[in-house]
């Protein structure tokens, strides 16, 4: 985008972006039905974050660049979320991530590896555990509002309904539907002259948020969990730690993940699941780089809408065609 524009310009091209985001962030996550793929969301998104760079007083608390997605579908109770539940910043190429690492070290003097996770396609939970028993699970609504989804999540198998040590934590991850799971699901209602689900971030989301647990438990849902918000009785001090304290509690982590000292090797292990992505069970749409060491977490803070000590790099669309329902994407 060139300099020149006038604050006048930028007021209509905002408004137009705002308005346009506002309504493609409402089929995606209140219908889970998009209308437009995410990589053509994800333009539109960075337009406006350059615009708003450029005028920075033509920035609102509701501007989509301010808040997280998502809202309360009517008929779940709402979670307030004491620790809010955030989004990631993004990036798309080798030089956003080097960026990214220029920016973590102004931030931080001391010696950091940077962990690296599949950035899992579904939709973002909060489980709670008082004293060893799941008590609450929720969505992540617009991060400070969620839905109650217990009933629902306490019909996916993987998610252990006691743990295996008397711990009240709360973690967070992602509820996702498998690839073979969502051909099945769709063939089926195919057959039965239903409409198919867009993809399986959509059929998971339909899934988990149903006011009918039954429907729920025929999604074959699954789930990965990456993120202690409350540590309770477990002490850890890397995110690394905290994982496999999670796997020793019976809950569900990717082992894909792995440690690095250097962002040179961060952008090999991207590479690397760029091309292993296709042949994965479940769709991922990126990689989560987070600086490990929480102490240096703690240094470096949040923005209002994520943490600035991680970032989320996405894959560029795959190759090939997609249709889905009437909607034709070239990606
Ligand atoms: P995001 O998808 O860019 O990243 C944040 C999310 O990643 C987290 O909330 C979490 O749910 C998830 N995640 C998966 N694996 C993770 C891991 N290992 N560690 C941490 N987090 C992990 O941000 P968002 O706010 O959830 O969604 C915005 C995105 O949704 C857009 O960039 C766009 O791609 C898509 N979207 C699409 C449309 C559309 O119409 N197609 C509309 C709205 C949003």
């Amino acid at each position: 985008m060139t300099t020149q524009h006038t604050f006048e310009e930028a007021k209509i091209r905002v408004s137009e972006l705002r308005d346009l985001l506002d309504k493609y962030s409402y089929q995606y996550y209140v219908q889970d039905n998009p209308t437009i793929s995410d990589a053509d969301y994800d333009k539109l998104y960075h337009e406006l974050v350059e615009w708003e760079e450029e005028f920075p007083d033509i920035i609102t608390n509701d501007s989509p660049t301010q808040r997280v997605g998502g809202t309360i579908l009517p008929g779940f109770e709402k979670v307030i979320h004491e620790i809010p539940m955030l989004s990631l910043g993004n990036a798309f190429n080798e030089t956003d991530l080097l960026e990214f690492d220029k920016r973590i070290r102004k931030l931080t003097d001391k010696k950091i590896h940077y962990i690296c996770e599949l950035k899992i396609d579904g939709l973002a939970i909060s489980l709670k555990y008082e004293q060893g028993k799941l008590v609450l699970a929720a969505t992540r609504g617009n991060g400070t509002v969620g839905e109650n989804v217990t009933q629902n999540i306490r019909t996916i198998k993987s998610v252990p309904l006691r743990l295996k040590k008397p711990y009240s934590i709360e973690v967070r991850g992602e509820c996702y539907m498998p690839k073979a799971s969502f051909v099945a699901l769709n063939e089926a209602r195919e057959e039965n002259g239903e409409a198919v689900f867009a993809n399986p971030r959509n059929a998971a989301a339909g899934g988990l948020r149903n006011l009918d647990a039954k429907e729920t438990a025929k999604r074959n849902l699954n789930t990965f969990l990456y993120t202690v918000a409350d540590f309770g009785e477990m002490s850890a001090t890397s995110q690394e730690e905290a994982l496999n304290q999670l796997d020793e509690l019976g809950i569900r982590t990717n082992h894909e993940r792995q440690v690095f000292d250097t962002i040179e090797e961060v952008w090999e292990y991207v590479q690397l699941f760029d091309d292993k992505r296709a042949a994965l069970p479940y769709e991922i749409d990126g990689i989560v780089i987070k600086v490990n060491e929480f102490d240096t977490q703690a240094d470096i803070g949040f923005t209002v809408k994520a943490p600035r000590w991680a970032i989320a790099y996405k894959f560029p669309a795959e190759e090939g065609h997609t249709v889905v329902r009437n909607i034709e994407w070239t990606v």
